[in-house]
């Protein structure tokens, strides 16, 4: 028998991946220039030209300014400036396009390889701005386009460019940033570079945007804004917590907001877990959620799972774990039609 260390061999998408995740991040436009590249799929040997990167890019850029103001950490940019004028505020695609040749690519195309201390070992194109006014697609790109994989980089990248402006927004790092939950205050929170808290909103406003005044469970209208009669409730109940086996209990996948009958009324939820009907309703819930660009959703998605897949594995393993506990399972009587 073999006891020696065995070292894998890097795959095309493990540097691919080593970019988007791990490369330095000053601005968003790495994100916007890998965007453009998986989805104008150029083939090797192409020569990309500036003019035609800079359709896709400053679409995506523009997207993106659209729901995140901050795409930088430096205070201002004049491409970014133009982004806002061309793409949103009077949109005029080829000033945009113009603007986007003359200073959208003057940091990423160089930077774009680097992670860590140096160029990644395989490259996706080679920089040909002086002699062809573009970039040159390499073998390593075609062989990165024909991968089983291929299509889950788009997503990433898109899920990575929303953590980091989400990230930006907020003032933390990009590492840090995993929002929380405090039982006491019902607000969410996440720290700051120097593990201070920060309040980013009170639970039940994040909450109650799908949740429309509803209760979570029976549908009663509730007052989630002044919150009287609204409570932050433990979709599997909070006492699972003594058991280490549960964990995020806290996480806002397993948070809704319910009416006091549902939470601990007369016949209400108590400890009991609310049947599969309902585990169904979360997950359909947390899956509107990540679908619409909620700042919730990546921690939503570190929290359950990347893919639909694996969320709805963690949730059903979830139940059947705490089925096995607490025993007994619930569900509200039958009130109000049904609205989420
Ligand atoms: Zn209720």
């Amino acid at each position: 028998m073999s006891n020696q260390f065995i070292a894998k061999e890097p795959v095309i998408e493990d540097y691919w991946r080593a970019i988007i995740l791990f490369g330095r991040n000053v601005a968003s436009y790495k994100f916007a220039l890998a965007k453009s590249l998986l989805s104008l799929k150029p083939e090797a040997g192409q020569l990309l030209k500036l003019s035609d990167l800079a359709i896709p890019f400053s679409t995506y850029l523009a997207e993106h300014l659209r729901h995140s103001p901050k795409q930088i950490t430096a205070s201002s940019s004049k491409f970014l400036e133009a982004c806002k004028r061309y793409g949103i505020d009077e949109p005029n695609q080829n000033r945009l396009i113009e603007e986007t040749v003359k200073l959208g690519f003057n940091n990423v195309i160089d930077a774009f390889h680097i992670v860590g201390a140096g160029e990644v070992a395989k490259k996706f194109y080679i920089d040909e701005r002086v002699v062809n006014n573009g970039i040159r697609i390499t073998e390593e790109f075609s062989r990165l386009i024909e991968r089983i994989q291929f299509g889950n980089l788009s997503a990433e990248v898109e899920s990575r460019w929303n953590l980091v402006e989400t990230a930006w927004g907020l003032g933390i790092s990009s590492n840090l940033i995993e929002i929380q939950h405090d039982n006491d205050e019902q607000t969410l929170f996440t720290l700051d570079s120097a593990r201070r808290r920060k309040t980013i909103t009170s639970c039940r406003g994040a909450l109650n945007g799908y949740q429309k005044g509803k209760c979570f469970y029976c549908f009663t209208d509730i007052h989630a804004d002044d919150g009287s009669d609204t409570e932050v409730d433990h979709f599997f109940p909070f006492v699972l917590q003594k058991d280490s086996t549960f964990k995020l209990i806290n996480g806002i996948w397993n948070l809704v907001l319910a009416c006091p009958q549902c939470n601990a009324g007369e016949g209400g939820k108590h400890q009991k877990i609310p049947t599969l009907p309902l585990l169904e309703r979360l997950s359909r819930r947390n899956e509107f959620l990540i679908a619409s660009h909620h700042p919730l959703r990546e921690t939503l998605m570190n929290q359950t799972g990347s893919d639909l897949v694996s969320r709805r594995h963690y949730l059903n393993d979830y139940y059947n774990k705490a089925i096995s506990k607490l025993l007994h399972s619930w569900e509200p009587p039958k009130k109000d039609m049904e609205c989420f």
